[in-house]
């Protein structure tokens, strides 16, 4: 059967927004959570399979709404076991979402974003210019697609919205994901501790993520104004690398809470010596980590990725200031999976065949 011209997206919908919709079908308020946890918990596909509402309302349901999952799902598979899912929008556009193990965790890390518009020098993804922003039900789809992607010994340990996109740019379809991902009722009832949001610098916004309750990570990559002009001239328009630090510094951390800054090394861009020495004094007395990310290439991409010695070391330069300096494995790079490397890579005429 046809489906009206304003077709409702169930999975678009917020709480408020789903008990209006029950009462324009004159069915009682409590038809909401009954469901928000169908779509949500069950994860289901189809709105005639709800079997604790009556056939007909099942049937008008359908007739008016989609629940607005994704049926186009590609999945590249990693050696190292990490699988990068391509889905396919309603438009036709693609995003990508990619489930990364390593040891007693798997995380999951979600895009908000078809493209980006920040443009940073060392990311794929920013080179695609933005498409759009990102639905709320394109949004939760990644999650629920990648849960059932899982074995049945597995499940998603961490959530990180550092997929395709600047996630402080759809701020809206962020809060609401991250209210459906933790709602306890009807949601997925995870704890705010396990998502992370992490943003090139939109400082103006951090007390957003602050309001969250979710951890909130900071991509660096740059100790002076010059060098973060050039590497993310984008995000240095919208704020200078001394208010982005200031506005860190403002931010209201939870007891259990800490900062995450994440630096891109880039082989003789910013991994010298001296600024490793400078990232020690701008994050000094700031309660952080910070992860090193050795730069993962791409074709066409003009820098390389540090040496292990020069990894190393900068790495030493922090530890031995008593920073938390972690240097993150890169993970799913022969399916270009990895950190900044989201992306048009990904299409059918250039992504590698998936491993046996
Ligand atoms: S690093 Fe993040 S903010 Fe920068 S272009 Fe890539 S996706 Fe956008």
């Amino acid at each position: 059967m046809a489906l009206p011209a304003t077709v409702t997206t169930l999975l678009s919908l917020t709480e408020p927004q789903m008990v209006k919709f029950v009462r324009t079908h004159r069915w009682p308020d409590y038809r909401a959570k009954q469901i928000l946890r169908w779509i949500h918990q069950r994860r289901l596909r189809t709105i005639t399979d709800m079997t604790d509402l009556p056939m007909h309302d099942r049937i008008a349901m359908s007739q008016s709404a989609t629940i607005g999952r994704s049926s186009d799902v590609a999945v590249l598979s990693s050696r190292d076991g990490t699988r990068k899912l391509l889905l396919t929008l309603n438009d036709g556009m693609s995003i990508e979402a990619v489930l990364i193990p390593d040891e007693d965790r798997l995380t999951l890390c979600v895009s908000t974003q078809v493209g980006c518009m920040l443009d940073c020098g060392f990311c794929l993804t920013g080179r695609m210019g933005l498409k759009r922003n990102l639905k709320l039900h394109e949004i939760i789809d990644q999650i629920l697609t990648a849960q059932d992607m899982l074995r049945s010994d597995e499940h998603i340990t961490n959530l990180v919205f550092m997929g395709m996109g600047e996630p402080l740019a759809n701020l809206d379809c962020l809060k609401a994901a991250v209210t459906a991902l933790t709602n306890k009722s009807w949601g997925l009832g995870w704890s705010r501790k396990r998502v992370t949001v992490s943003t090139a610098g939109l400082a103006s916004r951090l007390p957003d993520v602050a309001a969250l309750g979710v951890n909130l990570a900071i991509s660096l990559n740059a100790t002076t104004e010059e060098q973060r002009r050039e590497l993310m001239p984008a995000a240095s328009e919208i704020a200078s690398l001394s208010s982005l630090l200031a506005a860190c510094r403002r931010y209201p951390l939870a007891s259990h809470q800490r900062l995450t800054f994440e630096y891109v090394l880039l082989a003789g861009v910013n991994d010298h010596v001296t600024d490793a020495r400078r990232l020690v004094q701008l994050l000094r007395g700031m309660r952080c980590k910070v992860n090193l990310i050795p730069f993962n290439e791409f074709p066409t991409g003009p820098f390389h990725r540090p040496s292990e010695q020069a990894i190393r070391r900068f790495q030493s330069i922090l530890r031995d200031a008593c920073l938390d300096a972690f240097v993150r494995k890169s993970r799913g790079r022969d399916v270009f999976g990895a950190c900044g490397q989201l992306g048009e890579l990904s299409s059918p005429a250039t992504a590698p065949p998936p491993l046996p």
